[in-house]
């Protein structure tokens, strides 16, 4: 059996379903092809399953948590799709967000609620959605159409979306099929790495036997030979000898982007005083029974840690002010990262250079394009990753628009015209010139919200007639239902 599609997006998770939306909502005819048996399983785990779904700020303070190389790679899909602009689609879509400190969640906390927006809409707008339907290859015929099989079923269309994502819980579906794919039609895939990963320790101070202890508010400074390279701050979380939590995972993220392997961790436990502090508070409690105890669970650390930390420091010895220098840049040995398959996300993938950012299409093979983790693409914590994934998913689709929308237009023209020979040659060279022609000419202005700047809406309808068109935004009942009974915070 061979379907044909306008645009086959393979995986449905965050980045696959935007996609799928942002396609629907403009008429363009697509496919999404999921290889487990729900959609967005990832989806559902984020934030614990609150869904972060974006952080507060603009496009250029984005730009700038993201760091290089992938800050300034993003910078057409953030600039066109910023977390204000996010607020509002999700809004329009009936999700309302919120803001918790500088992190944007749905307002109902709910990640079930960020799913169902999407499969809601899609089934609105009539995209069809295939479950259990794992991508096998991906083949460029001759001619530059995509052949798609899923086992005995093939697909085919002029243009494909890889939105197939890391490698990191596997159980959810990402496995790495779609950076193998890419590698097939002639890709870089750079080394797939834990980013945002617990760490094992062998720190003494940890609560022994190992248990469950938390410190709030770390700040966390990376060194190599004596001196910082990486600060990070959030909290830290001991279960046994793993850490987790902010800290940890964004300091293992730098530690894999940058590929350092000799570096040393020191974690300052009580951020928010100085040495000077620390040592004045330590010289008033000396003495006292349970005092280191006591003060450091007055800054907020758990009592196990509080306890066993001040075990540590009393068995070191020493004074006051040698016990606040510790304080301040307590040694945690690390023996290991954590596996990428328990990684929040992987760095590492499709390498960037062979993208055209403006475009999210590959350099390497014309109509093929990427949206979210299957690109050597991550954020650190806070909301970084969805959006990132939400953005060039919908950059992808909007340039694709663009192409259709010309490619439809010189075709329609050219039908007009008597069939000569010249005029064969030139529907040909239209459709050849397309991905490297007028879209990837320097000055192109940003895509937004569904409209291609090379084509005004109004002209893309009309050289589409066979396009639908799409209803209203809304919400089905069963989902205005749902929002209605989920509780606002
Ligand atoms: C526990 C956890 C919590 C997280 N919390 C947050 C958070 O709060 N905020 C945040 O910003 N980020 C968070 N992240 C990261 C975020 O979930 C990912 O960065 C994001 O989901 C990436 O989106 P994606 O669409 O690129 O990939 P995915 O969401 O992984 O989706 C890829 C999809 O492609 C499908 N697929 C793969 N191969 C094939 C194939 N051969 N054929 C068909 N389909 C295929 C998969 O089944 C999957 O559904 C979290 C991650 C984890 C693991």
């Amino acid at each position: 059996m061979v379907t044909t599609a306008e645009v086959i997006i393979i995986g449905a998770g965050a980045a696959g379903l935007m996609a799928g939306v942002t396609a629907g909502e403009a008429g363009l005819p697509c496919l999404l092809v999921e290889r487990r048996h729900r959609p967005g399983l990832k989806l559902l785990l984020c934030g614990n399953n609150r869904c972060n779904i974006s952080h507060a700020g603009d496009a250029r303070d984005m730009i700038a948590a993201y760091g290089e190389p992938v800050g300034t790679f993003l910078k057409t899909a953030l600039t066109a799709f910023p977390p204000a602009r996010l607020r509002r689609w999700f809004e329009a879509a009936g999700v309302p967000t919120c803001l918790n400190r500088d992190r944007i969640y749905p307002t109902s906390e709910k990640a079930d609620d960020v799913l169902h927006c999407f499969t809601d809409r899609l089934r609105e707008l009539s995209v069809p959605l295939l479950l259990n339907c794992p991508v096998s290859a991906v083949t460029r015929l001759p001619g530059g159409v995509y052949q798609v099989s899923c086992g005995a079923v093939v697909f085919t269309a002029p243009r494909v979306l890889l939105a197939t994502g890391g490698v990191s819980y596997p159980k959810t579906g990402s496995v790495g099929d779609g950076q193998r794919f890419a590698g097939e039609l002639g890709h870089t895939v750079l080394p797939l790495q834990a980013g945002l990963a617990g760490m094992d320790s062998a720190a003494g101070w940890l609560p022994r036997p190992a248990a469950s202890a938390s410190l709030p508010t770390t700040r966390l400074t990376i060194t190599q030979r004596g001196a910082a390279v990486g600060t990070t701050e959030g909290n830290v979380l001991a279960e046994g000898n793993v850490l987790r939590g902010t800290a940890i995972f964004d300091a293992s993220r730098m530690i894999a982007r940058r590929g350092w392997t000799d570096f040393e961790l020191e974690l300052d436990v009580l951020p928010d005083m100085s040495l000077a502090a620390v040592a004045a508070r330590l010289q008033q409690t000396a003495g006292r029974a349970r005092g280191l105890s006591r003060l450091l669970t007055a800054q907020g650390l758990d009592l196990a840690v509080a306890d066993s930390l001040a075990a540590w420091l009393e068995q070191r010895g020493g004074d006051a002010s040698a016990w606040a220098r510790l304080l301040k840049a307590l040694p945690l040995p690390i023996t290991g990262i954590r596996p990428v398959k328990e990684a929040i996300v992987t760095v590492g993938g499709v390498d960037l250079s062979e993208i055209n950012p403006d475009t999210m299409e590959s350099r390497r093979s014309p109509g093929l394009y990427f949206a979210g983790e299957v690109m050597d693409i991550d954020g650190p914590t806070g909301g970084y990753n969805l959006h990132a994934a939400f953005a060039t998913a919908r950059l992808a689709i909007q340039a694709m628009i663009g192409t259709v929308a010309r490619v439809e237009q010189s075709a329609a023209t050219a039908a007009n015209r008597p069939p000569t020979k010249a005029g064969r040659r030139g529907r040909g060279k239209a459709r050849d010139a397309t991905p490297t022609s007028g879209r990837n000419a320097p000055g192109r202005s940003v895509p937004e919200e569904g409209r291609p700047t090379e084509v005004s809406s109004s002209e893309r309808r009309r050289s589409l007639p066979r396009w639908k068109t799409p209803p209203p935004t809304g919400g089905d009942e069963s989902w205005r239902q749902r929002q209605r009974g989920s509780k606002g915070k």
